[in-house]
């Protein structure tokens, strides 16, 4: 079963990092305990395993610890959302903005089909910015979002929130206020 607690106290809240006033929520105590990841693992894996997408798609780079675990036990495709610079072959790219500033992510461009059905995931959803810019690249290709999923949610980001707006299904498994 899913123990929400023991999810938030392995995850280390440190002030000013990366720049003053934000506290970033650092999640490696988290991958440290296996028994807590494997609690992650188990409950993605259990919420998905009858669902019918057709790929895993995963954010750089905390997203890629986690999706890299799904797309195994799942037995589906794993697709990297990179940022800049980092893919090797024809990319698509995205510009998105994050709490710190202005970025690019990028997709291999013959990584999706139309009709492909993706399952995005990354460790957290702070703004949104890097979910909706992932979003973007699935839906150029002319695939759909299944659902974007995270570990975590920062609500008061206000980024699950606007992916629901754009019509992007959002699942986390705790959050911060
Ligand atoms: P967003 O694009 O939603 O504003 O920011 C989320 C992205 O930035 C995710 O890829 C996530 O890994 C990273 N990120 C932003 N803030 C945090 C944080 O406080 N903790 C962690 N672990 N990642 C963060």
């Amino acid at each position: 079963i899913f123990d929400e607690f023991s999810i938030k106290t392995l995850v280390r809240p440190v002030p000013d990092f990366p720049k003053p006033g934000v506290v970033f929520r650092d999640i490696t105590p988290l991958l440290q305990s296996p028994k807590a990841l494997r609690m992650v693992a188990d409950s993605l894996i259990q919420r998905y395993v009858e669902s019918d997408f057709s790929h895993v798609g995963a954010l750089d780079a905390r997203g890629f610890i986690i999706g890299s675990i799904i797309a195994y036990e799942l037995n589906r495709p794993l697709i990297l959302f990179r940022k800049k610079g980092k893919l090797p072959a024809d990319v698509l790219a995205a510009s998105y903005s994050t709490e710190y500033g202005e970025a690019f992510l990028e997709v291999h461009a013959d990584s999706l089909c139309e009709g492909d059905s993706v399952l995005l995931l990354d460790d957290l959803i702070a703004t949104g910015g890097t979910l909706v810019a992932a979003a973007q690249l699935v839906r150029r290709m002319g695939a759909q979002i299944h659902e974007a999923a995270a570990i975590i949610d920062l609500p008061e980001l206000g980024g699950s929130r606007k992916l629901q707006d754009m019509g992007i299904p959002t699942f986390t498994l705790t959050a911060f206020e």
